[in-house]
């Protein structure tokens, strides 16, 4: 059969089959069960936080956070342009609307713009932040670590503070990212704002099949979050329910993977960056594009690698790139379609989205499954190489 390299699988190798066949032996499969506890006393400890929530997905940690900003219907909410869509979905789940942020050059948002949207589009009224064309409360942002590159959270912690603004961190792509230096130096990707949300989905860096976590600044809010994410039973013998609750808690057997996954977080990190490394030489003086870094003074998980491209060098398309790439064995991606261009989001405000469409059109991720070998990675490199020199004017 001929070679196949794909852009991310799971990495089974450590505890997954012992943990899981005991979930299974002690009955234990749904969401009750002691690998839920643990694997959230195992993620808290990890990050440094008092308290984590095991949740059925990243995109249920991020709208349990909503609900807990108190962003209600008519609310805005600052979110990125240049992300995956379920950063920005929960936003509607609570009936409040996006306001579009463009990126700089780390694909993350760009403190600059986001300040001036601040100054100059809004206006501070009895400690709230109102837009001043739609009379809209803005309540939040949403920051997201894209590709486990960290935001620059000491401008946008700064200006959230001037501006009352709530931060949800989507460290859904960044479980391990850390500040090295600076103010928030040793501080973990998701703790740094008022709340922070994981995703274990099959591609993310450790996973549970499908899964996430949520942590935010205080104790009691991540177990009302708990709370809400089992139906908000207040009684367990009686079912007396206070709130209107959600079915968003974690399952046992996901919580037996996300256990042994997460014993083998840092084994994956090393790898991912001895594979960027690799990379990074392999692609050195390449004349059509360049391997994106990561933010000076932090330590990133490095999951996905991008590489940007010189498109008008090219004759033709990315999709026609990834295509014969893809045909000679190698699974490359583009990055999103960008969200204030999708159908259910064109009438949203979008401010100032210049450098999302360059990096949306030119960035190729290439494959980082952390059990590829040095031999792999050099394959995968010259068929990428390959396939863009031959179609290079
Ligand atoms: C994966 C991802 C999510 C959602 O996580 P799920 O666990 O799949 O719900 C949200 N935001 C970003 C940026 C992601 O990459």
């Amino acid at each position: 059969m001929a070679r196949f390299i794909p852009l991310s699988i799971p990495n089974f190798e450590g505890n997954e089959k012992k943990y899981v066949e005991d979930a299974l032996a002690q009955g234990w499969v749904s969401t009750g069960g002691a690998y839920i506890t643990q694997l959230e006393k195992q993620l808290a400890g990890y990050l440094h936080v008092p308290k984590a929530a095991a949740c059925q997905s990243g995109t249920a940690g991020l709208h349990l956070s909503l609900i807990e900003c108190g962003v209600t219907p008519g609310d805005l909410v600052i979110v990125p342009a240049l992300t995956f869509i379920a950063a920005v979905n929960p936003v509607r789940y609570q009936f409040a609307e996006p306001v579009f942020m463009d990126c700089d050059d780390s694909l993350c948002i760009d403190p600059e713009k986001l300040r001036r949207f601040c100054e100059n589009e809004c206006e501070q009224k009895q400690g709230e932040l109102i837009h001043k064309a739609s009379g809209r409360p803005v309540k939040a942002i949403i920051v997201v670590h894209v590709f486990g590159n960290l935001a620059d959270m000491e401008q946008i912690m700064e200006i959230a503070a001037k501006f009352h603004l709530k931060v949800i961190e989507d460290a859904t792509e960044a479980l391990g990212s850390r500040y090295t230096e600076g103010p928030y130096a040793g501080k973990f990707a998701g703790t740094i704002g008022d709340f922070g949300a994981y995703s274990f989905n099959g591609n993310k860096i450790i996973t549970t099949g499908g899964g996430g976590a949520v942590t935010a600044r205080e104790e009691e809010t991540v177990a009302h979050m708990q709370y809400l994410s089992t139906q908000a039973k207040d009684d367990p013998l009686f079912y007396i329910h206070d709130e209107v609750g959600y079915n968003y808690r974690m399952t046992n057997l996901q919580a037996a993977l996300g256990a042994a996954q997460l014993e083998e977080l840092d084994t994956f990190i090393a790898r991912k960056h001895s594979n960027y490394e690799l990379y990074q030489k392999l692609f050195a003086d390449f004349p059509a594009g360049k391997l994106l870094g990561f933010r000076q003074g932090t330590w990133s998980n490095q999951w996905f690698y991008s590489l940007e491209l010189k498109m008008d060098r090219l004759t033709c398309t990315l999709k026609e790139l990834i295509a014969s790439i893809q045909n000679d064995g190698v699974q490359t991606r583009a990055v999103w379609g960008l969200i204030h261009e999708q159908r259910p989001y064109r009438q949203y405000v979008a401010y100032e989205i210049e450098r999302a469409p360059y990096y949306s059109a030119c960035i190729l991720n290439i494959p980082c499954s952390t059990q590829l070998t040095k031999e792999d990675i050099s394959y995968a490199a010259k068929i990428i190489k390959g396939c863009i020199i031959s179609r290079m004017m």
